[in-house]
């Protein structure tokens, strides 16, 4: 899947369109000793039934997500293009 390096899109605090760069989104890695995280942790911990958190169905593909921050007053804002796809999403030049 390819996207365009710039496009012309609505900035909200600018209240206009503006030029925007694009980039890929990257998700961060969960913080391991987060109140939460260890909770989840616990709860895998031995025999069980259902957990939440735990998946059995695996969907194919992810929605692609791109980070576009407006060339005017560099704020940024996250979008989802398309649909479901298992293709990586690739920026292209220009
Ligand atoms: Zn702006």
């Amino acid at each position: 899947m390819k996207y365009p390096a710039n496009v012309n899109a609505y900035c909200p605090a600018c209240k206009k369109h503006t030029k925007h760069k694009v980039k890929l989104y990257a998700k961060g890695s969960a913080r391991t000793m987060a109140w939460g995280q260890l909770k989840h942790a616990r709860k895998l911990v031995g025999y069980k039934g259902k957990v939440a958190g735990e998946k059995k169905v695996m969907k194919q593909g992810k929605r692609q997500k791109i980070i576009i921050e407006c060339s005017v007053c560099k704020k940024k804002q996250e979008r989802v293009i398309g649909t479901r796809t298992r293709k990586k999403l690739e920026i292209t030049v220009g």
